[in-house]
């Protein structure tokens, strides 16, 4: 493909088309110059496919695919191969179905226990969640196919998402934020990127060149092209002067009009238009023409699924209890048991090619027990007569598996939690279940971190995350032994919520202040170690494992950590080494230690092997304040090789030569942060530290376009009418899909219901229109805000005139 000459042959009304997608996730083709449609699919754990025209973001039904542990499961198996396989198998999937880009990897950092997306991603910690997301990347690209990173940036809640400004440092965002897509971006090379709806600092990411072209392109060298999340585009002519290429879901009328606009009075150089046109051309020409049709080898990737899956569970506790024994007969309570939930639900939900259950699972294997319901897992309502039944089933068993977890209720894209507790039917029953004096193994489903009041009173616990649709047979294998659990937490469980720094103050507003700077997860946590429940990157196994030799070693580049590992138990494992790397005289802000390098083991019973880990020292270098840069401090470091965040196994000191930098930080502030403890941090320390003022909190009348739909319900009359006309449509899908056929098809279209819900009510006006194309058009939203500050008449005229803008080329004759 000659990309300039196409460039030079494409008229201003093409070029515009380009730069804007269509029928929800296309881009669009211009025949006359053989520029051909590039297909888009979610991701980013599985292909989400749908028929064209019909696409939304996870609300209907799609083609099989495999769906494989998300996220934050694959994370916990501290194993960038798993996800370099799972990429490459959806992207063998995505050369079936004639799918050009995937969705994924979605990389945003942990930093609080509630958000909802946390089951789409990998971790709290940079280094592991951008391992991780290079080993997708680098399977998707593999296969002649497009990986598409994505939230870029900050995007670390759900309940504001579409508005919502991430107020932060830039230590933060170096150190933390940016320091995690930075990594995935310069060592993987993505095509592409999706930026996010929220604005950092006051700026949308879509109109943030900061982010877009300094960092993006200038730092992390990034030569693919970018596109909004569907709908996050705000001023189209901003947006493109700021570095973003593709407008997604595209169709909007006004953002061609504002180009066209643009360009024709000479506010828009035509060149900044021709750049994001050779961004996508570029790309295009990289990828072949779908070869549609390759085989999915949907029986492949299921095995692998499972194999993910297994190497991907905690096991939390193990007083004894595991494995079970396949003579015994035990009872089992909980319906998560025969309705596991394995995936969560959004833009990322799947349809599954093969779904096995733990019930199926243990069908399947002969395993003898008795099962009772225990709760309904799609409620919370605390129903007595499941409890007395598991109750008094009990008195017929000494073992018992409790299956319990999270539903799609609480978890979920579009919302964040409201706490960190099993639903209230299922804290009742574990209640009662605790007193009995019997032995009691709990196995866990969910995609984040849950508060576990009964922790002490149970004998096992085993946690499967969103396993994927192997999820039952994983669940088997490993209580029975059948695999060994080698899984690590990849986020700190509290033992409470309020643990959280600033935990009143996450989600409930525009307004997200990133007070905690860089002390996100166990960077925080660490400081406070009795609020830890379980630590990052704990988890138990049926083996035992000793470390000895412990060497570390540097050269210009790289600190190399050498050590021997052995498994002194009775059955082959895999264990994950920690290295840690800690300043204690630092003049920066800096956390007690910070996980550098990690490598997975596996080991026969009795063998050893010599393991090395080398962490590049790029990966030691911190911001500086007062040099507005990442540096690599000089002197002495701690390199610590640790069993987990919390237990240093051994350690030993280096010294680094680099930059020598004095007072980095004013000396009440960093007193103020303490080493993570937080203990004096407020408003005016974060204020003073970050250079930053802290805005108001966006005010929820009058209506703009920028207001949140749901604002809608304290409009005047008209905007709560029509408020209550929107949501009425999602209320009937709820009605309709629970009337459906009981089924994996049903469950998924509740999901898909209740998450429309949500995202109407966290959705902003703008965003609902720039989503939806042409069944709500721009004048269509000012028509909204029209009505919701009472203007009637000015809503009529709204409606009544539609934008007129010039036709796609595939609405044109030739
Ligand atoms: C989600 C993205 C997803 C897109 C397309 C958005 O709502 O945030 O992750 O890729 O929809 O479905």
């Amino acid at each position: 493909m000659d990309v300039e000459k196409l460039i030079e042959e494409m008229t201003i009304d093409e070029k515009i088309a380009l730069v804007s997608g269509t029928d929800f996730m296309y881009t669009n083709p211009i025949k006359r110059l053989a520029v051909r449609e590039l297909r888009t699919s979610d991701g980013p754990h599985g292909l989400r496919v749908q028929a064209r025209g019909s696409g939304d973001n996870g609300i209907t039904g799609s083609n099989v695919s495999t769906a494989f542990p998300t996220a934050a499961t694959s994370s916990c198996s501290f194993d960038p191969n798993n996800t370099f396989l799972m990429g490459k198998a959806m992207a063998e999937e995505a050369n079936h179905y004639g799918i050009d880009i995937i969705l994924g990897p979605a990389c945003n950092i942990k930093r609080n226990p509630l958000a909802g997306r946390n089951f789409e991603y990998f971790s709290e910690d940079p280094l592991l969640s951008s391992d991780m997301a290079i080993g997708e990347v680098k399977g998707i690209q593999s296969q002649d196919v497009a990986s598409c990173v994505k939230h870029y940036a900050l995007n670390n809640c759900e309940n504001y998402r579409f508005n919502s400004d991430s107020i932060v440092d830039k230590k933060a965002i170096n150190d933390i934020y940016l320091n995690n897509f930075g990594r995935i971006i310069k060592k993987s090379k993505p095509l592409s990127v999706m930026c996010a709806y929220n604005k950092i600092n006051g700026t949308y990411c879509c109109q943030n060149s900061y982010l877009l072209k300094e960092e993006l392109r200038d730092k992390f060298e990034f030569t693919g092209f970018t596109m909004t999340d569907w709908g996050a585009m705000h001023n189209r002519v901003k947006a493109i002067k700021a570095g973003l290429d593709l407008e997604m879901p595209g169709d909007t009328a006004i953002c061609r009009k504002q180009l066209k606009d643009a360009i024709d009075d000479k506010s828009l150089d035509i060149e900044n238009l021709d750049e994001s046109c050779r961004n996508i051309l570029n790309v295009m020409d990289k990828l072949s023409d779908k070869k549609k049709d390759a085989d999915p080898k949907f029986d492949e990737h299921d095995k692998l699924a499972l194999q993910i899956a297994i190497d991907s569970a905690v096991l939390l506790k193990n007083d004894g209890m595991l494995p079970l024994n396949e003579n015994k007969r035990y009872l089992v309570i909980g319906q998560l048991f025969d309705k596991m939930r394995y995936q969560g639900s959004g833009s990322s939900m799947i349809n599954p090619y093969n779904l096995v259950s733990p019930k199926q699972a243990f069908d399947n294997n002969g395993v003898d027990y008795r099962y009772v319901q225990g709760y309904d897992v799609n409620g919370s309502d605390v129903d007595q007569r499941y409890i007395d039944e598991a109750l008094d089933a009990s008195k017929d068993f000494t073992d018992i598996l409790v299956f319990l977890g999270l539903n799609d209720y609480l978890e979920s894209e579009g919302c964040d939690r409201e706490d960190m507790k099993l639903p209230l039917n299922q804290q009742a029953l574990i209640k009662e279940l605790t007193k009995l004096g019997k032995k009691i193994t709990v196995v866990l489903y969910g995609g984040s971190s849950i508060q576990l009041d009964f922790k002490d009173e149970v004998d096992a616990i085993l946690d499967m995350f969103l396993p994927g649709q192997e999820g039952g047979n994983a669940t088997y294998c490993l209580l029975f032994g059948k695999c060994n659990p080698s899984g690590r937490l990849s986020e700190t469980w509290i033992k409470k919520y309020k643990d959280t720094p600033f935990a009143s103050e996450f989600s409930n507003s525009t307004r997200e202040v990133y007070k905690e700077s860089i002390f996100v997860g166990y960077r925080h946590y660490l400081a406070k170690e009795d609020k830890i429940a379980y630590p990052f990157g704990y988890g138990l196994s049926y083996t035992t494992f000793e470390y000895s030799d412990f060497n570390v070693s540097q050269d210009e580049n790289a600190v190399t950590c050498t050590f021997k590992l052995t498994n002194t138990g009775l059955m082959d494992g895999k264990e994950v080494c920690q290295i840690y790397i800690s300043k204690k005289d630092s003049e920066m802000l800096r956390p007690l230690r910070e996980l550098k390098g990690f490598t997975k083991v596996f080991l026969k019973s009795g063998e050893s092997k010599d393991v090395s880990i080398a962490i590049d020292k790029e990966d030691l270098k911190a911001y500086s304040f007062k040099e507005d840069r990442s540096l690599l401090e000089e002197g002495t470091y701690q390199v610590l090789l640790c069993k987990d965040s919390m237990t240093v196994l051994s350690s030993k000191e280096i010294e680094i030569k680099g930059e020598v930098i004095s007072k980095d930080i004013d000396d009440d502030v960093k007193e103020a942060y303490d080493e993570g403890k937080l203990t004096k941090v407020d408003d005016k320390i974060f204020e003073k530290m970050s250079g930053l003022v802290i805005p108001e909190d966006m005010k929820k009348l009058p209506i703009t376009t920028e207001s949140r739909f749901s604002d809608l319900a304290k409009s005047k009359a008209m905007g709560r009418f029509m408020h209550m006309c929107v949501l009425s449509v999602a209320n009937s899908s709820l009605k309709k899909a629970k009337k459906m056929k009981d089924g994996p098809e049903k469950d998924n279209q509740i999901k898909g219901a209740i998450f429309m819900k949500r995202v109407l009510e966290s959705n902003s006006i703008n965003s609902m229109s720039m989503c939806a194309g042409k069944s709500c058009p721009y004048n269509m939203a000012l028509a909204f805000v029209h009505f919701g500050n009472g203007h009637i008449f000015k809503g009529l005229k709204s409606i009544m005139k539609p934008i007129k803008v010039c036709k796609l080329p595939k609405e044109t004759k030739n």
